[in-house]
């Protein structure tokens, strides 16, 4: 989503005429994309900003300005902490941007867009890149859950969905302008509840709150987007994320299960293996409920690759609670996941009880989960090899100028003997080994 939101800034300045450099020296404006999720991400925002005050003292037409979640979090607080800064962009405020920045350069104020109702911006005004093959594409903002250490729904707003008929305009133009691969973004894509026709706003859609199941009636909405996706001409493979078990349906895993263009990845957050931990998250399910769906969908999609995320040192988390997710991770067997440490966050419910895992604690659980994963993986990994399998090239190797980089559709990194007229097309090779997460493979000619 960051990226996501990083480009379409780019892409709008851009259009008006700006340039985008690669060091700040040669800026004349320096901007901040920012994530509220964690702590950490927030501590090296503000130690960044602090460090620009001595450049703005130097050259005092230079403009800084920080865009995301931050903004929303901290609003005016920016403004009186780091005097020099001279522009807030709030989460849907994007396409502010360009106006803003020029307000700020013909009238030396500080200006400041918060987020507004809707989405922010439609699709038909998005700049397109040429001679991409792959793009990312919002279909919805905002999160109507109330996991209790989140602050996306503080940040990002309530949800919104696109209407379906949107959606599929904007993947049919992507697909035109030479787009192959699109990964359909949401902080919670899986809950997308689009009705047809009519655009979708907060007031359209059925309340959520508070633990309720979402309405049965939307069970089918993302799967029926994923298959009408999977329909447009052009369109070689579809990704989606971050989804909530919650909204992990029978329909969504036969959608994938039908539709071979669709990512063979599935990342699904677990966060706990323990449920009175669940329970506190508010994340409305059990760890059982949780291994079920899994069952079900590896049942379907032999193929599918399971990612997760997991939270440690959540409020009260003991020492049994933190056995429990080892054994869940050691049980369920994901293909990767990440591992976090709990930060308290504003504006959330966990915010109020003790942060009571010391950090020490923290890390080494953290190092004992990551140790445990590891494992697991390289495991799960070595089970591929020797498959031939379809991957897309996304790039020239890091390592070598005579390989390329691809995926396979479980989102497994590959290298092999190729050149840059292959990047964006789809190749068949077979698997070798695999050291560092990245197989060696070789190329099948068709
Ligand atoms: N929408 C996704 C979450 C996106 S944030 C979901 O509902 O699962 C990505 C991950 O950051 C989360 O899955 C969670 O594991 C982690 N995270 C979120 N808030 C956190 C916090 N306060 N402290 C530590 N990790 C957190």
């Amino acid at each position: 989503m960051n990226d996501f939101d990083s480009d379409l800034a780019a892409g709008l300045l851009k259009k008006e005429g700006h340039e985008i450099v690669k060091d700040e020296e040669s800026a004349d404006v320096i901007l901040f994309n920012t994530c509220s999720v964690r702590q950490h991400a927030e501590d090296r925002v503000f130690g960044q900003l602090a460090e620009l005050k001595a450049e703005k003292k130097k050259r005092p037409d230079l403009v800084i300005g920080v865009m995301g979640c931050m903004v929303e979090n901290y609003k005016t607080m920016f403004f009186s902490d780091f005097p020099h800064i001279d522009l807030l962009i709030g989460t849907r405020s994007i396409p502010e941007l360009p106006k803003a920045i020029e307000t700020v350069r013909t009238e030396r104020r500080q200006v400041m867009e918060l987020a507004k109702a809707g989405f922010g911006y439609d699709f038909y005004e998005m700049p397109r890149m040429e001679g991409k093959f792959h793009a990312y594409l919002p279909i919805m903002t905002g999160c109507d859950k109330v996991c209790s250490f989140c602050i996306v729904p503080y940040v990002r707003g309530r949800e919104i969905s696109r209407p379906l008929r949107e959606v599929l305009d904007e993947v049919r133009r992507l697909a035109d302008s030479g787009v192959k691969h699109v990964t359909l973004l949401g902080q919670n894509v899986n809950s997308y509840a689009s009705k047809d026709g009519g655009s979708v706003g907060d007031a359209a859609l059925p309340s959520l709150r508070a633990g309720a199941m979402a309405s049965k009636e939307n069970h089918g909405k993302f799967a029926d987007l994923l298959r009408a996706c999977g329909k447009v001409p052009g369109i070689e493979k579809i990704g989606f994320t971050t989804s909530h078990p919650q909204d992990a349906y029978e329909e969504l895993f036969q959608a994938i299960r039908d539709e071979e263009k669709i990512s063979r990845r599935f990342h699904l957050p677990l966060q706990s293996g323990s449920n009175r931990i669940l329970e506190r998250m508010k994340r409305n399910h059990t760890l059982a409920e949780y291994q079920r769906k899994i069952d079900r969908m590896r049942e379907l999609i032999p193929d599918i690759a399971v990612t997760t995320d997991i939270i440690v040192g959540f409020p009260g988390e003991t020492e049994k609670d933190y056995k429990e997710t080892e054994k869940a991770l050691a049980d369920i067997q994901f293909d990767g996941a990440f591992i976090f440490k709990y930060s308290s966050r504003p504006h959330t419910a966990a915010a109020q009880w003790k942060d009571d895992t010391p950090m020490p604690e923290k890390n080494r659980r953290n190092n004992e989960l990551l140790n445990l994963q590891k494992e697991i993986t390289r495991k799960k990994n070595q089970a591929w090899a020797g498959r031939t399998v379809k991957v897309m090239v996304e790039d020239m190797s890091k390592k070598s100028r005579e390989e390329v980089l691809a995926r396979t559709w479980q989102e497994k990194k590959v290298v092999f003997k190729g050149d840059g007229s292959l990047i964006g097309s789809i190749v068949h090779v077979k698997l070798q080994q695999v050291f560092d997460e990245t197989y060696r493979a070789e190329v099948i000619p068709s």
